[in-house]
């Protein structure tokens, strides 16, 4: 396989503003006024151009999915919860049918552990000029065991993770049924933070476009295991049935 690298802008990395860890540093996504490069909008809810574009070919754009900077998807009414989902999966969807990437990619970081700078909900949306993602993710990777199953959608947890540990699919009729899969997304979201573990304040979404079919991946974040880092391998958990359990019993 041909390797992909990512070229990460060091200079623009540095300028950065974050505010996760720096409660200190001014919110620049509740500055409203000073957003520039708008791209779209639905109400409080907007799509525009990253401030700071660190990955080298490519476009980075940040969907602000609410005005309320210390909200999170978790906690969004429903009809909010669709509409962003339905705001971002549009968007993703329309600038992958630009010739000018190879790919797009479209997820979310929440939390100290998560990858992100900034506290404010968001997303992101990459498109991709020279690198397909798509060649790096295995159909099993989104095999598991099921959590619970309604109008086509499923939701369950990895018994083939790409990592490790715990990583929860959506599959199915994700797209068909853009609503069930907000309430899964949504009921991830807020296990992962509220019961899973005590020490849980970071997770990732990442979403992919793969053979006309959308697949979701949520992953509760900590520090990357060592034996993923230095050996490539993926850990199953013994805890695995019983958060199935736990899920079903709390949720379903
Ligand atoms: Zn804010």
């Amino acid at each position: 396989m041909k390797t992909d690298y990512l070229y990460f802008n060091s200079y623009i990395g540095s300028q950065k503003p974050e505010n996760i860890t720096n409660p200190d540093t001014a919110c620049p996504f509740c500055d409203r006024n000073s957003l520039v490069d708008i791209l779209a909008q639905d109400g409080d809810i907007i799509l525009l151009k990253n401030k700071y574009p660190v990955l080298e070919d490519t476009v980075q754009t940040v969907l602000i999915e609410t005005a309320s900077c210390d909200s999170e998807l978790s906690l969004y009414p429903k009809q909010h919860l669709y509409r962003v989902l339905r705001f971002g999966v549009e968007h993703w969807l329309a600038m992958e049918k630009d010739p000018a990437f190879a790919s797009v990619i479209f997820y979310k970081n929440h939390g100290p552990f998560s990858g992100g700078t900034i506290r404010h909900p968001h997303m992101q949306i990459v498109g991709l000029h020279h690198i397909d993602y798509r060649r790096h993710i295995k159909p099993e990777y989104f095999i598991g065991e099921i959590i619970d199953e309604k109008r086509g959608v499923r939701l369950n947890l990895s018994t083939l993770p790409r990592i490790g540990f715990f990583e929860f699919n959506i599959v199915g009729k994700t797209l068909d049924q853009l609503e069930q899969t907000a309430d899964y997304i949504q009921m991830t979201a807020h296990y992962m933070l509220n019961h899973f573990h005590r020490r849980c304040k970071s997770y990732n979404l990442f979403f992919y476009h793969i053979n006309n079919s959308v697949s979701i991946k949520l992953t509760p974040r900590f520090i990357t295991s060592p034996l993923f880092i230095g050996y490539n391998l993926p850990q199953l958990p013994s805890r695995l049935l019983d958060v199935v359990a736990e899920i079903r019993k709390i949720y379903c």
